[in-house]
C-alpha cells in the first residue's frame, strides 16, 4: 500500500479535509497528530477498521485504545455513566492530555476496547485533528501509531519510519508538544485510579476532584493481573540495551561495566541532563546526548522518545541514561524510561 502524505501547512486544504474525513468514514485507518503523541485512528464504529490497526502496529488484541472525540457531548454516544467527578476533570483539562476511563455503552465495539467493559475517551488539544473530528461528526479509536513495542512517535517521520506502507495515510502536524502518551484515570472506581501517569499529574487532578490513587501496578515491575491489559506488555523501547543510572553516576561504575560486559568494542550514547554533562567529559562514548534540564522535566519528557529513536538510527547498541526523583512530573518520566530500560539499573560497585 502506497501511504498518502497530508503536509500541513497549520491547517489543511479544504480538500485534503475532506478526503481524509471520507476515507475514515470508508474504513481507512490514518495517523494523526495529538498534543502528546501521534495516534493511529480508525472510525469507533467500524470492526474493519479496528482490525487493521491491531494488523498494521502488530499489536496484540486484548490491549485497548483510546476514543478520541471532537466535542464534550461526544462522550454520550459511548459512555453509559457519566460520574460528576468526571464532568469535572472534562471541564477543567480538555482538550488535553487526560484519558477518563468510563463504563462504556453496549453499541461500542469490544474490538477496541479489548473485551472490556469500559472506555478511555479523550479530546486531543490540536487544532488539525480537531478539526477533522468536528468537521467529520467523528469519533476515532486509537493506540500510538507506532510498531507495537517501540518508542511513541512524536512527529511525522516518526509515524513514517514504523508505518508507511502499512496505513492509508499520515497527517503530518509537527512535532508533539507533550512527548509522552495521556494520563489515564479510572473514574468507574470509588476512588478514582490513575493507570497511567502523564503530563497532568496527579497533584493537579487532586485539586479538581480530591483524592484519587496510583494503581498498584504502576510500582511493580512484574504485572500479575493488569487493570488495563496494555499495563502488560513490552512498551517504549528502542533497539539499544539500556542501563539507567543515576545522576552524575560514578564514571568509575560505568567502566566497570563497560570492561566486565565486553562493551568495549560496541557503540554507546550517555543520555543526561544539561546541569550533569560536566560529569562525564572524561568518559569516551559514541555520543553524549542532553536530554534537557533538570530543573524543567518536561523538557526532558519531550524529547525522551525522539532521542531514543535518533538512537536506534545511529545504531546504538548500549545507552547510559540517567533517572531523576519520581515526585510530580518525574514520577511520569520514570514510569516511560524504566519501561524503555526493562528495569535494568546500572549495578555499582
Ligand atoms: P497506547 O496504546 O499507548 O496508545 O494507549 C492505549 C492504552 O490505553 C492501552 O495500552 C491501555 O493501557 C489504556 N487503555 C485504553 N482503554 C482502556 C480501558 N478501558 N481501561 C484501561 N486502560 C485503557
Ligand atoms: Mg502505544
Amino acid at each position: 500500500m502506497k501511504t498518502k502524505y497530508y503536509i500541513r501547512d497549520n491547517m489543511l486544504k479544504e480538500e485534503e479535509l475532506e478526503e481524509i474525513i471520507a476515507a475514515y468514514k470508508a474504513g481507512e485507518i490514518i495517523a494523526f497528530p495529538t498534543e502528546t503523541v501521534y495516534g493511529l485512528g480508525a472510525n469507533i464504529f467500524c470492526d474493519e477498521a479496528i482490525k487493521k490497526i491491531y494488523h498494521a502496529k502488530r499489536r496484540p488484541m486484548d490491549n485497548p485504545l483510546i476514543a478520541h472525540i471532537g466535542k464534550q457531548e461526544d462522550v454520550e454516544k459511548i459512555a453509559s455513566l457519566i460520574p460528576a467527578k468526571a464532568r469535572k476533570l472534562m471541564e477543567v483539562f480538555w482538550p488535553g492530555p487526560l484519558t477518563i476511563v468510563l463504563k462504556r455503552k453496549e453499541l461500542v465495539s469490544s474490538l477496541a476496547t479489548a473485551g472490556l467493559d469500559t472506555i478511555g475517551i479523550r479530546m486531543p488539544d490540536h487544532p488539525l485533528t480537531e478539526s477533522i473530528l468536528v468537521k467529520g461528526d467523528l469519533i476515532l479509536v486509537a493506540p500510538s501509531a507506532n510498531l507495537s513495542g517501540s518508542p511513541s512517535p512524536t512527529s511525522f517521520k516518526h509515524v513514517k519510519e514504523d508505518l508507511d506502507g502499512k496505513i492509508y495515510g499520515i497527517i503530518d502536524g509537527g512535532n508533539c508538544e507533550e512527548g509522552i502518551e495521556s494520563t489515564i484515570i479510572d473514574l468507574t472506581e470509588e476512588i478514582p485510579l490513575i493507570l497511567r501517569p502523564g503530563t497532568i499529574t496527579k497533584e493537579e487532578i487532586e485539586e479538581v476532584i480530591g483524592k484519587v490513587a496510583f494503581d498498584q501496578a504502576l510500582f511493580t515491575k512484574e504485572v500479575v493481573k493488569a487493570k488495563a491489559p496494555g499495563m502488560k506488555y513490552k512498551h517504549y523501547a528502542p533497539k539499544a540495551k539500556v542501563y539507567i543510572i543515576k545522576e552524575k553516576e560514578d564514571i568509575e561504575n560505568i567502566l566497570t561495566e563497560v570492561a566486565k560486559s565486553s562493551l568495549g568494542e560496541q557503540t554507546k550514547a550517555l543520555i543526561c541532563f544539561r546541569e550533569n554533562y560536566g560529569a562525564y567529559l572524561a568518559l569516551d562514548f559514541t555520543e553524549k546526548i542532553i536530554i534537557g534540564d533538570k530543573s524543567n522535566i518536561k523538557e526532558a519528557i519531550r524529547n525522551l522518545y525522539r532521542i531514543l529513536r535518533d538512537c536506534d538510527i545511529l545504531g546504538i547498541e548500549n545507552i547510559f541514561i540517567e533517572e531523576t526523583e519520581e515526585k510530580g512530573l518525574g514520577f511520569s518520566y520514570m514510569n516511560r524510561l524504566k519501561k524503555a530500560g526493562s528495569y535494568n539499573y546500572l549495578k555499582r560497585s
